[in-house]
């Protein structure tokens, strides 16, 4: 018997992860408009240890066995087929949009190009081991992470790291933020909360410039690095019929994870307003509920007859500052060792490498 045909659109955490679960039972085909995928919690480190940049650029070639990776842009998706910007259409049993999120530059591709992408990231590498002052605004996990990797790598800058909560990460227990306010502190980082920047000149790349504060400070800085925030692509799945979706433009979905009146069309990752922030950790739970749900439904159980998604309770985070230090709440508030053993000293790097059949030392 044929194999049930799914498209995936989008082939980052939640696409290629999916494509090469179901590779093996399905007839897979994974769209995605760049040349390879980028680990974007790495490319915060790559602005102080460029030679990482390198590593963390993974092209799609060994991931499936049997089923294609497409380069190429969807642009709509009907019940039964998905057609790309050149015209291809590629025909579905079951649809799974994961086109997740975009985020200012250098730390996501901005446009399909991945040697745009590797230049962004070298001139404001450049430019932060130039610049003596450096303010971030933003304090949320890139934010954070940014001001410690910046001040780990170069003790001597002067680094702002500028928060409008009162607390870093609020939705934690208090111990976590506190932890890495102390420490953010003792590596010499001069951490602002309460306080709103007004005047962001660009909110999509750093720029040198200043920021104006709510209470009235202003404070220059060679390099500001707006750090506000995943944009979801969503336009793709919101030209569904049915479809709705919140402000920031996550869509809402049945508890199967449909967003629209189509039965076999899915979504997961950054897009879904589901009950899960925008993390990989996100995905680490949605993935294996997608994949269990999918291999299911291809073998011909209905949808409805699956278990529900559920999402996480309260995620956990881990926050390095830096190879070395850096705390986490994982149920419970840790702290250098473990966030270090799991995270701080390898970004999850060979994690990623070895996912795409590539070895550490690039074959
Ligand atoms: C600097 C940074 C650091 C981060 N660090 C962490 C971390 O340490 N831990 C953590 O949990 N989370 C982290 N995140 C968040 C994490 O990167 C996202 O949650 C994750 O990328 C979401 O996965 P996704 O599969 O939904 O989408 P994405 O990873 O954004 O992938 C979507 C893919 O779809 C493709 N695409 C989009 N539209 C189309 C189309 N129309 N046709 C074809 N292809 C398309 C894109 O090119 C992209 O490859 C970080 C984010 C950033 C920016």
């Amino acid at each position: 018997m044929a194999k049930k045909k799914i498209v995936i659109i989008g082939g980052g955490y939640v696409g290629f992860e999916v494509a090469r679960e179901l590779d093996a039972c399905a007839d897979v085909t994974l769209i995605e408009q760049r040349e390879a995928f980028v680990h974007p919690p790495a490319a915060i480190r790559a602005l102080v240890e460029p030679a990482l940049l390198d590593q963390i650029i993974l092209p799609y070639d060994n991931l499936l066995q049997s089923g294609k990776v497409v380069r190429g842009r969807a642009v709509s998706v009907s019940e039964t087929e998905v057609t790309l910007e050149s015209g291809a259409v590629f025909p579905a049993d079951y649809i799974l949009i994961a086109t997740g999120s975009s985020y200012a530059a250098p730390f996501k591709p901005s446009g399909d190009s991945i040697a745009d992408f590797q230049q962004a990231s070298k001139d404001v590498s450049a430019q932060l081991a130039k610049a003596n002052s450096v303010v971030i605004v933003g304090a949320g996990a890139v934010g954070t992470e940014l001001a410690g990797e910046t001040a780990s790598a170069h003790p001597g800058k002067s680094i702002t790291l500028v928060s409008s909560d009162d607390t870093l990460f609020p939705k934690y227990p208090a111990k976590l933020g506190a932890q890495l306010k102390g420490k953010l502190e003792r590596l010499g980082v001069t951490v602002i909360l309460g306080q709103r920047a007004q005047d962001l000149r660009h909110l999509d790349r750093p720029y040198e410039g200043s920021v104006s504060l709510t209470d009235g400070r202003v404070i220059a800085a060679d390099l500001v690095f707006p750090v506000v925030g995943s944009k979801p692509q969503s336009s793709l799945v919101q030209s569904l019929p049915g479809v709705s979706a919140d402000a920031l433009g996550r869509v809402k979905t049945d508890k199967w994870l449909r967003p629209s009146s189509y039965p076999n069309v899915f979504v997961g990752g950054d897009i879904a307003d589901i009950g899960d922030g925008m993390t990989i950790v996100a995905t680490a739970r949605q993935n294996p509920w997608l994949i269990k749900t999918l291999k299911k439904v291809i073998e011909g159980a209905p949808v409805e007859s699956q278990k529900p998604y559920a999402p996480w309770k309260k995620a956990p985070i881990l926050v390095p500052l830096g190879p070395v230090i850096g705390s986490s709440w994982l149920f419970v508030t840790v702290g250098d060792w473990i966030t270090r053993k799991i995270k701080g000293k390898d970004i999850f790097i060979p994690k990623y490498r070895k996912a795409f059949g590539i070895s550490s030392s690039g074959k």
